[in-house]
């Protein structure tokens, strides 16, 4: 874990208000596994960083960051220009696991859940892997561009207005995927993990899925324990024993985003 002021190269709003914003830090790109984040300062006046999910990862030295206009930190994000640093402490916590033996991987993005499952593609196809992409949005002009994933992923598209792909939730379609995939990971809204557990039951082969919690955090180096959550496997830190847990382990009842 790095402390880095990085420059930005780039920031802009790839959809309406969603940010794509790149950094220049060989440091964090030369050392990120798929899954991990890091927080930003955001402005002066706020003292909790903000937690973001490496989104990609160009060149071997410009980090990208997807993230949704939410409230004053991101705002604040959102207005930073080319040229201008940003301090970034990362990379931090446990990322997503590929077994060396699995072939093809299964990712379903929720909306912004999109963010840290580009880079998992990445890597997973830089090593020969067959990758799938259910790609859910509520609506065409919320939709991460498809020209933006990498070369070779297979992207099946659902929104929940139909304006573009399969008409429902990326849930809806995800059953249908299973028993292609060696091992299936999931990034997005509680509820879209609580709907993929209930299917889960119904599966013949219930292959473990992997999910990342983007719960509120407060320090993101697991000081402040304000991110705890309870597992099967008694309390974690999202922050540090996570954000990337086995669906099968978190026990969702208990988890307040
Ligand atoms: C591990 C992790 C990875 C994340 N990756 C991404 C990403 O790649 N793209 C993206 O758009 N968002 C991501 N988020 C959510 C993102 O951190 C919040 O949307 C952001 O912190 C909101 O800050 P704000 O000041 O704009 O909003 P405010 O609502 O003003 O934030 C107030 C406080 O709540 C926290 N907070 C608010 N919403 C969330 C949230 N959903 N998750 C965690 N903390 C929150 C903020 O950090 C801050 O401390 C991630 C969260 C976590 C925990």
């Amino acid at each position: 874990m790095k402390q880095i002021s990085a420059t930005v190269i780039s920031n802009i709003e790839l959809m309406p208000g969603y940010h794509l914003i790149c950094v220049d830090t060989p440091a964090i790109a030369a050392t990120s596994q798929p899954g991990q984040f890091v927080t930003v300062k955001c402005g002066e006046e706020l003292t909790l960083r903000r937690p973001l999910s490496i989104h990609k990862i160009a060149k071997s030295r410009q980090v990208y960051f997807l993230f949704k206009v939410i409230g004053k930190g991101t705002a604040w994000l959102s207005l930073c220009r080319k040229g201008e640093r940003l301090d970034i402490l990362g990379p931090l916590g446990h990322g997503f696991y590929i077994r060396p033996a699995s072939k093809k991987l299964l990712l379903v993005a929720g909306g912004i859940g999109i963010a840290p499952l580009t880079f998992l593609a990445q890597q997973a196809l830089g090593q020969e892997k067959s990758v799938t992409l259910l790609l859910g949005a509520h609506t065409k002009d919320e939709l991460y561009p498809q020209k933006l994933l990498p070369d070779g992923i297979k992207t099946i598209i659902t929104t929940e207005d139909g304006s573009y792909g399969e008409e429902g939730k990326v849930t809806d379609i995800l059953s249908g995927h299973v028993n292609w995939a060696d091992q299936i990971y999931a990034c997005g809204p509680l509820a879209m993990y609580n709907t993929i557990a209930g299917e889960r039951q119904q599966w013949q082969n219930k292959k473990p899925v992997q999910v990342s919690l983007e719960i509120r955090m407060g320090c993101g180096i697991g000081a402040c324990f304000s991110c705890s959550i309870k597992t099967k496997n008694g309390m974690k830190r999202v922050c540090l024993d996570g954000p990337v847990f086995n669906l099968d382990d978190v026990i969702l009842e208990e988890v307040k985003i």
